[in-house]
């Protein structure tokens, strides 16, 4: 189930009193374990109190059915008692009409089990019944008399007599016991029919109060589960729907539960964190818009600052044109002849002159760059010629420090391409110019070739490397790795974050591998058909 969406039933039971319910359980001021247990002791008490009264119920029904075992055995008995009556009835004729003293011994064996069974059923019964017996028992000894007399008379040979007296005396008077016993036995009967019948009501009506209680014990305990499991879902869900606003950034809502447990406390923390949320994005919104603002006067500073550089720059290097020129000039001789001690401060001036001119070059398009001034001059060029271009213009430098300067040109390279062949050139210059710098002994090797639909330059030397913490580090302009070793090989820290920007401005990418004291191999890709002329 999911906790924000509450299915119709449910909703529907909040809404009747078993609602007000759940408010109450939840109100109630104990922890949620300590309700939870109450909860699953009510029900666990519901059950027990269903098996006790099926216990019970079972008692009465075993009580019941003793009495009708017993009932049926008093039955029996007074059947047996019908019985031995009607054979002594029959026998006593029998011994009339056979004349023999011999058959009134059956009787008396009779009058035996009929004594017999007459004793256990007294002992049976209850005080009005045990009248009628005695009365039986009265008959029965005045007819044993009679069956005595009649015994005698058949020993004697008076048959007639004997007739006589079975026809006035025991006749009447077994028809008289046989009333009783038949009166006994149809009470028997109907007392049977009466526990039957007890029985049967009793055991639906068992079965109608258990079904009941059953019946009662599950709605109370649904009802039971129902309070507490909404008890606990209703914070949950609540909180969960503030979680979700809180999630999506809309701060500042609370939580709002009649709980006075565990889960009241947490809306309570839960509200006072989204009023803190609340506070904190209000504040960081002013943050921002502050922020905001200062980054828009910062980068009007950061422009102007370029447009300052670019002017000054440009207008620095007319006059240092003109000192490097004169410097020429009084070095050829233009002047007259150069005095043996000028020579050396006049090869200094020009040196330190062209470093300058070379760093306020590189200021120049930096500046030109940053305040978007730069644009791409994109035409028709070929890998080859900028590549061959860059090796003239450093090979002197190459052999004065009698490094291996090599070329080597992929034959699949298209002949003509498109791109600016001045800031490609000037790219490759920086990294062949950087390797040649950084080179003391062993070669030096620009590559280009094709890969797909771009030209990869690649220049590798055998240099002192880059530790590798520092690899990404030096794009990043006015950085150069160590001051020791850039006293030692000069350096503006401009060249590759310039180099940089031209290769992004083409549409390319740059990167360099390296290892410490073995070399590096600066990389970069021009597309073959660059369409950016835009600046960066
Ligand atoms: P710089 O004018 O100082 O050479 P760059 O931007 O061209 O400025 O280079 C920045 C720094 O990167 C250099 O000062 C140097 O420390 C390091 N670097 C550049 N190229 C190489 C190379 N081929 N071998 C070793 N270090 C290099």
């Amino acid at each position: 189930m999911r906790l924000d969406r509450t299915d119709p039933l449910a909703a529907l039971l909040l809404r009747s009193p078993i609602g007000a319910l759940v408010d109450w359980a939840a109100r109630v001021r104990a922890s949620v374990q300590r309700k939870l247990l109450v909860a699953f002791l009510l029900i666990t008490l519901l059950f027990i109190g269903m098996a006790a009264f099926s216990l019970l119920t079972m008692r009465g029904m075993t009580r019941q059915s003793e009495l009708l075992d017993r009932a049926h055995q008093r039955l029996e008995w007074s059947q047996q008692i019908h019985h031995s009556l009607a054979m002594q009835m029959h026998l006593t004729a029998m011994a009339l009409l056979v004349r023999d003293e011999a058959a009134i011994g059956s009787i008396l064996r009779e009058n035996n089990r009929f004594n017999e069974a007459l004793a256990r059923l007294e002992e049976a019964v209850e005080q009005p019944e045990r009248a009628v017996i005695q009365k039986v028992r009265a008959g029965q000894e005045e007819a044993m008399a009679v069956v005595a007399d009649i015994a005698n008379l058949v020993r004697d040979s008076k048959i007639e007599a004997a007739t006589r007296v079975h026809s006035t005396r025991e006749d009447p008077l077994y028809r008289s016991i046989d009333a009783l016993v038949s009166q006994m036995v149809q009470q028997e009967d109907a007392r049977m029919v009466r526990l039957r019948d007890g029985m049967r009501a009793a055991r639906e009506r068992s079965l109608v109060v258990l079904g009941g209680f059953a019946a009662i014990a599950v709605l109370l305990a649904l009802a039971a589960g129902f309070v507490i499991s909404w008890m606990l879902i209703r914070p949950l869900s609540a909180a969960h729907g503030l979680l979700n606003e809180l999630s999506s950034g809309r701060f500042g809502g609370s939580v709002k539960v009649p709980n006075n447990d565990e889960l009241g406390e947490l809306a309570v923390q839960l509200s006072a964190t989204s009023r803190e949320l609340a506070r904190l994005d209000a504040e960081q919104r002013r943050a921002a818009q502050e922020l905001a603002a200062l980054n828009a006067k910062l980068q009007q500073t950061s422009v102007a600052k370029s447009e300052f550089l670019a002017n000054m720059s440009h207008e620095l290097r007319t006059p240092l044109n003109a000192i490097l020129g004169f410097t020429e000039m009084l070095t050829d001789g233009l002047y007259g002849a150069v005095p043996g001690d000028f020579r050396e401060p006049l090869a200094d001036i020009q040196t330190n002159g062209r470093h300058l001119l070379r760093l306020i070059n590189d200021v120049l398009d930096l500046s030109k760059i940053e305040a978007g001034r730069m644009e791409l001059s994109l035409g028709e060029y070929s890998a080859e010629e900028v590549v061959n271009t860059v090796r003239a213009s450093l090979r002197s430098l190459a052999e004065e420090k009698a490094l291996e300067f090599r070329v080597e040109l992929d034959a699949g390279l298209p002949e003509i391409m498109l791109g600016d062949a001045k800031r490609i050139t000037q790219c490759l210059l920086n990294l062949a110019g950087n390797a040649l710098k950084f080179t003391k002994r062993g070669r030096v090797t620009i590559r280009a070739e094709r890969q797909g639909d771009f030209v990869h330059y690649s220049v590798a030397d055998t240099g002192i490397g880059i530790p590798p913490e520092q690899l990404e580090a030096v794009f990043t302009e006015f950085r150069q790795l160590d001051a020791t070793i850039t006293r030692e090989f000069g350096g503006t820290g401009l060249g590759l974050s310039i180099t940089k920007k031209f290769v992004e401005m083409h549409g390319g990418r740059i990167w360099v591998e390296s290892r410490l004291s073995e070399g590096s191999t600066f990389h970069f890709t021009i597309p073959l058909k660059s369409e950016m002329a835009s600046t960066v």
